[in-house]
């Protein structure tokens, strides 16, 4: 599938999705994006919305967009912010949490009922007192960033989900 976008076209695969094929006069674009995955087809919305560029080209080898790593059933559909990502330093959380925040922000505004988006709680788990006491050092210096991050001891575990705890010795 070639989507080319110029300036009188929204961005948009529906307009497109029924191998609408659109070519520049001379095949000739200013900008040309391989693989129409997330990253391919937000850069081609962010160029067509914030940038004069008015003659690019998106290809992907298959008939519509996001059909592999980026389609719904190939990935966990997890927005990362960097709160429960334990690998993540408080730097590299800071940097993911702003990025994040705009897809949200983004999400919200165009979808209010949040049929494409839903909110769930996330508990990160510490199993042993080495974990426990990383966990708790981690809470301290991200809580600053995460203001609504809480420290959940093992008896309110056992009160919102009683299986995590059931048959486990304390550490
Ligand atoms: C199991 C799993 C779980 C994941 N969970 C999450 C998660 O919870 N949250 C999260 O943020 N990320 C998650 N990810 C990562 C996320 O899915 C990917 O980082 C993201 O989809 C990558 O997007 P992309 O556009 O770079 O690549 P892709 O979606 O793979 O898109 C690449 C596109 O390029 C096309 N293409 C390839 N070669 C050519 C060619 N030669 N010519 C034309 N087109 C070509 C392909 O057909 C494809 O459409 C997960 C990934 C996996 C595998």
């Amino acid at each position: 599938m070639t989507i080319n976008q110029n300036s009188s076209e929204l961005p948009y695969s529906n307009q497109h999705s029924n191998q609408h094929i659109a070519q520049s006069e001379n095949n000739i674009y200013e900008v040309a994006i391989i693989g129409g995955g997330i990253s391919g087809t937000a850069l081609l919305y962010s160029l067509s919305n914030y940038t004069n560029i008015n003659n690019i080209v998106l290809i992907e080898k298959y008939q519509e967009v996001a059909l592999v790593n980026s389609h719904k059933n190939s990935n966990s559909q997890t927005l990362h912010f960097g709160d429960i990502e334990t690998n993540y330093t408080l730097k590299k959380a800071q940097t993911v949490r702003r990025a994040a925040d705009l897809v949200k922000n983004y999400i919200l505004k165009n979808d209010p009922q949040q049929q494409t988006y839903s909110k769930y709680h996330k508990m990160v788990l510490a199993v042993g007192k080495k974990q426990m006491e990383e966990l708790q050092q981690r809470y301290k210096e991200f809580k600053l960033l995460f203001p609504k991050l809480r420290l959940v001891s093992r008896e309110e575990i056992q009160i919102i989900e009683p299986n995590l705890v059931k048959n486990r010795a304390f550490a």
